[in-house]
């Protein structure tokens, strides 16, 4: 069944190359108990290896060079095959049909119990579980350890052991067993069952064993091959080796079927389960660091467009007069949007106080505002720089709005952007322009003159005791005004008649700027700026605006009284163009039609005509944009640094694991496993390392984000839950995991896989 013609083996991988065979020709019967005897390095090993298909003889013009070699070219021919032409799967297939390794040193794998370990090669060969478990316990009963078959191996003795060795050996029912020195390691008396176990065996089989033990050997042996220094001494049986030749391919394959490899797989992460589970954790602490970071990317990027929504579309293109008085100075000149790189100067018309030029807000402008689609805005509120006076009745006595230093302020008339800027605090939101209210910034600051004016003295004022309380605007032509040009001076006395003839305002509500708003910081006593119409209409015939309009500028000499004027002018209602226009657009997408309609205007104008205009929205988001930016671009940073830690893991993870289950790759080779079918085995092992990690790493990163929203809340105004992991993202996450472990995988696998069965089985010993 096996011819063996001139075969050699030489081993150069020491400093000096080792003829560990020499020109070996034997003939193998179909039965019989055959024994190779010799000394400890004789070569009785080599030569098993060989038969097995776990090694293969030195050839002289392929391998090796041929100064070393003085013998022929040998040949092995299996069955009448030649095995020159068989290729790594054909060896695969070799071993796992024809073959039964015992090894010397057994080689059970303790992981897997007595019965797993006899079925292994039977799983390598696709056997259905019914009858590979029935083929298992048959082999077992065989040896006589039926009884053992469901505790692991580590619990037997090393004669049981051996047993398990030969009914794996024997399970797959192979033409041949091999077995390297079976009694070796044995006491006379199991060594002599074992023997009468393998003769038994050898009545049907042909069984091939090493030993050194002449003694047993003569007594059971059918045929004895003595072997010195890699030489035949003595066959007690002579075959005529040139007598068979053969060319022939085998044909089926190994292949391990996917569930039984995931099952193997399964096996194998559950012996090493606590370096598994640490190397785990390292992986899962990677991938939560990247579900936490990706969270953050998420959760910020989502509430800010939140933030942006809510906001950014209430918030007005605001037409100063003097755009200095915009608080987004940097961004005001929107009307002059492209950037002039000449070297020539561009002169403009400046205001004398500001080095920004003014705009000329005139009937034209107005009239074009006017023009404005009504379906693009939610309305246009015009502020005129008037701040009125005012007196209430404290208990008898008068006082007002001059002796506490306390002013009026406009407040939009815009229900939405009100609402969307402030909430009610107490009382509520003004609903006509007899009703004003106090607003308080975050930290709930208001002007105390403000409370006294109000008669609040006490240390503690509630939001509730100012709702009710009133207070009367005055006129002009009811007050004793003195503007004493000469001197600068501007003074003016309120008195009895004023407050009888005077608009009364009730106090409804105190309003607070939201979060998220850009009023965050605003606090005062506010009207609706609609009262300012009306108040200009009456104060604009008085006695002190006929007079003050009709000083002529240009005879005042000095340049403070004269910008005092212009000042006093606006205070005391005695203007009736606008100094601050806040237009409301319905929504963002309208916006760009009352920019168009703007820049139409501008179009049209000369230069020194031109409106500028401050567009909030677009300000505040390009600031938020910015913002978010360099937030979102840090973490994705820190997260490519999270995942290549996690997959530097993985690599180690596979590496290391490997390295110690060498000795079992070389076991699953020497049954017959291919290289492909365990590179499979150990990369699902790994995927399903970093599945388990990767989902882990998920729940880790979703508990986490719980105490750490709670933490960062407040950190940012205006934002909600900051670190959100969800769902969808968390599933890629963990299907990328696992790809990228299965992938990083590959190459380690496939070095620790990439050695001759031989070598591992031999570099366990
Ligand atoms: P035996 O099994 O009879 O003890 P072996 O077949 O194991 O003998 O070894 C035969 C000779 O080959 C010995 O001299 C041994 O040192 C050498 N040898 C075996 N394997 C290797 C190897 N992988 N590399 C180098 N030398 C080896
Ligand atoms: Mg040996």
């Amino acid at each position: 069944m096996f011819i063996l013609r001139h075969i050699s083996k030489i081993y150069d991988d020491a400093s000096t190359p080792t003829e560990a065979l020499k020109d070996v020709s034997l003939v193998f019967e179909r039965a019989g108990l055959v024994a190779l005897c010799g000394p400890s390095g004789s070569g009785k090993t080599t030569l098993l290896n060989i038969i097995g298909g776990l090694d293969h003889q030195t050839k002289a013009t392929k391998d090796f060079d041929k100064s070393y070699l003085h013998y022929p070219e040998g040949e092995f021919i299996v069955s009448g095959v030649l095995t020159d032409n068989f290729d790594e799967d054909d060896w695969d297939t070799y071993r796992n049909e024809r073959i039964g390794f015992v090894f010397q040193n057994l080689n059970l794998l303790a992981h897997l119990s007595v019965l797993e370990n006899v079925e292994l090669g039977m799983i390598l060969a696709g056997e259905e579980a019914p009858a590979r478990r029935e083929k298992a316990l048959e082999a077992l009963k065989q040896v006589g350890i039926a009884d053992f078959a469901e505790t692991t191996s580590a619990q037997l003795s090393f004669g049981q052991k051996q047993r398990v060795a030969i009914a794996r050996a024997l399970a797959n029912d192979p033409d041949v067993i091999l077995a390297d020195e079976p009694i070796g390691s044995l006491d006379t008396q199991t060594g002599r069952e074992i023997m009468v176990l393998l003769k038994r065996i050898a009545e049907k089989k042909l069984v091939i064993m090493a030993s050194h033990n002449e003694a047993v050997v003569e007594e059971f042996a059918d045929r004895i091959v003595r072997i010195k220094d890699g030489e035949v001494q003595s066959d007690t049986t002579k075959h005529d080796t040139e007598r068979v030749k053969g060319r022939k391919h085998l044909q089926q394959r190994t292949t391990i079927p996917f569930l039984s490899a995931a099952v193997l797989s399964f096996r194998g992460f559950r012996a090493k389960l606590l370096r598994n589970v640490l190397a785990m954790v390292a992986t899962g602490l990677g991938v939560a660091g990247l579900a936490l970071v990706m969270g953050i990317a998420i959760g910020f990027s989502g509430e800010l467009r939140k933030i942006e929504r809510d906001t950014l579309t209430t918030l007005p293109v605001s037409i100063y007069q003097n755009p200095a008085h915009t608080p987004y100075v940097a961004a005001a000149y929107s009307a002059a949007p492209i950037r002039d790189d000449s070297l020539w100067f561009n002169p403009i018309e400046f205001t004398r106080s500001r080095s920004v030029r003014a705009n000329n807000i005139n009937d034209a402008f107005l009239n074009h505002l006017d023009g404005l689609y009504d379906s693009l805005i939610s309305g246009i509120s015009y502020r005129y720089g008037v701040s009125m006076p005012f007196m209430r009745d404290s208990g008898g006595t008068l006082v007002d709005s001059d002796a506490f230093g306390i002013r009026l302020q406009p407040l939009a008339d815009n229900t939405p952007y009100l609402q969307s800027q402030f909430e009610v605090r107490a009382g509520r939101y003004p609903e006509n322009d007899r009703e004003v209210v106090i607003i308080v910034d975050i930290e709930n600051n208001i002007d105390s003159a403000i409370l006294s004016f109000f008669g609040l003295e006490e240390e503690e004022v509630a939001f509730e005791d100012v709702l009710g309380k009133e207070l009367v605007v005055v006129f002009n032509d009811d007050m004793d005004i003195d503007f004493d040009i000469a001197e600068n001076r501007f003074n003016r006395e309120m008195g009895a008649p004023a407050y009888e003839n005077g608009i009364v305002l009730t106090l409804v509500g105190v309003l607070k700027g939201i979060p998220s708003g850009v009023e965050t910081m605003t606090t005062g006593l506010f009207y609706p700026d609609t009262l300012e119409e009306a108040y200009i209409a009456e104060n604009i015939e008085s006695d002190f605006c006929k007079a003050i309009m009709d000083l002529d500028l240009f005879d005042i000499e000095s340049v403070e009284t004269r910008s005092n004027i212009v000042y006093q002018r606006r205070l005391n209602g005695c203007r009736d163009t606008p100094n601050v226009i806040d237009i409301f657009p319905s929504s963002l997408d309208d916006k760009t039609w009352v920019l168009h309609h703007l820049n139409v205007y501008n179009w049209n104008v000369s230069e020194t005509n031109q409106i500028a205009y401050t567009d909030h929205a677009a300000v505040l988001s390009s600031f938020l944009g910015s913002v978010s930016n360099n937030v979102l671009f840090t973490l994705l940073a820190l997260g490519v640094i999270s995942l290549v830690v996690s997959l530097m893991m993985v690599v180690v993870l596979v590496y290391i694991g490997l390295l110690e289950r060498r000795r079992e790759i070389g076991i699953l080779r020497s049954l017959g496993a291919s290289r492909k079918a365990i590179n499979r085995v150990l990369n699902i092992e790994v995927a399903m390392a970093g599945f388990v990690a990767a989902t882990l790493g998920i729940a880790a990163a979703a508990l986490l984000s719980w105490p750490l929203n709670v933490l960062l809340r407040g950190a940012l105004i205006g934002f909600g839950d900051i670190v959100q992991v969800r769902f969808l993202p968390s599933v890629a996450l963990i299907v990328v995991t696992t790809l990228l472990t299965y992938g990083v995988s590959i190459i380690p696998t496939r070095k620790v896989t990439d050695v001759s069965p031989a070598d591992i089985i031999r570099g366990a010993e």
